[in-house]
């Protein structure tokens, strides 16, 4: 049956920087409903003049968070509303959401196949939310995920995704790779280029062949990762994709 969600006033009750183009946002919700990781809020402004624009964005925060939900936005410099809620919001403001929508691109702690998480920029809001899910339920499922950012800085969420990693030193299958395409630190580990068919093939087929995988980012990478992960024999039924493109209306 389809759900008609109505729009509510969430409050910011928390504003954080998680880096220089990027801030999470803790909305608490009068109506707040469990959402499963993956889904994601809109979020409607209306202007004094009664002009009205909405945009959608992923929910960053695990579902057993009850009461309310992170978002973590990325800052477009041209764009409408992600500089309204980067340079206007303040913590006690109010704002009209909708949610939680999305029935396709969700992961739940119940699923028990391997789990391939692909990422970019910030396309790893909602993955992240399937990871703090997945420690919340203490799940162990060996997962990995495939991160790739510009630069060092532009990492989301890095001292987090590290310390889940260092808290159970790869004893809950947690493992985390990252790829940085454009400058790397001195001494950088990780990949140093976008992301191609053998980085694909190393993180990928230790999953085996029942791998579920959840791609999210820019529409040119998400597209290139699905059908590079097709060519090396992940059947496209065990992949799921979700496009951050433009979504004014
Ligand atoms: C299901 C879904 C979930 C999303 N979740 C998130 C999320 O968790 N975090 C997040 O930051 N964004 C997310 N987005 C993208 C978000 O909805 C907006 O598109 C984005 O914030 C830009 O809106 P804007 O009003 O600031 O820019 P607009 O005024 O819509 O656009 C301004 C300019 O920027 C370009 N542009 C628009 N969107 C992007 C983009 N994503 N990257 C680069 N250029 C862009 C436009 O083509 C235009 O030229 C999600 C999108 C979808 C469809």
């Amino acid at each position: 049956m389809k759900q008609t969600l109505d729009w509510q006033i969430a409050s910011i009750r928390d504003i954080r920087p998680e880096t220089v183009k990027v801030k999470s946002f803790t909305l608490t919700l009068p109506a707040w409903m469990r959402h499963r990781a993956g889904q994601h809020y809109d979020i409607r402004l209306t202007a004094e003049d009664g002009y009205q624009t909405q945009r959608s964005y992923s929910i960053a925060s695990e579902p057993e968070r009850a009461g309310e939900v992170d978002i973590t936005v990325e800052r477009i410099n041209d764009g409408e509303v992600s500089t309204y809620l980067h340079d206007v919001l303040i913590p006690g403001d109010r704002i009209e959401v909708r949610g939680p929508i999305g029935g396709y691109f969700v992961w739940e702690a119940m699923m028990t196949e391997p789990l391939l998480l692909i990422a970019g920029g910030s396309g790893i809001v909602p993955l992240m939310s399937m990871i703090r899910h997945r420690a919340a339920a203490g799940a162990k499922n060996p997962t990995s995920l495939l991160y790739s950012s510009r630069n060092f800085e532009d990492v989301i969420y890095y001292n987090e995704l590290e310390k889940l990693r260092a808290a159970n030193n790869g004893a809950d299958g947690l493992q985390i790779f990252h790829t940085l395409t454009r400058s790397q630190p001195p001494e950088w580990m990780g990949y140093a280029r976008r992301i191609d068919q053998d980085m694909l093939r190393e993180v990928a087929q230790p999953l085996g062949k029942k791998v579920k995988v959840y791609i999210c980012g820019p529409t040119l990478l998400v597209e290139a990762a699905a059908n590079t992960l097709v060519k090396i024999g992940v059947p496209s039924n065990q992949i799921k994709t979700e496009r951050f493109g433009p979504t004014g209306g």
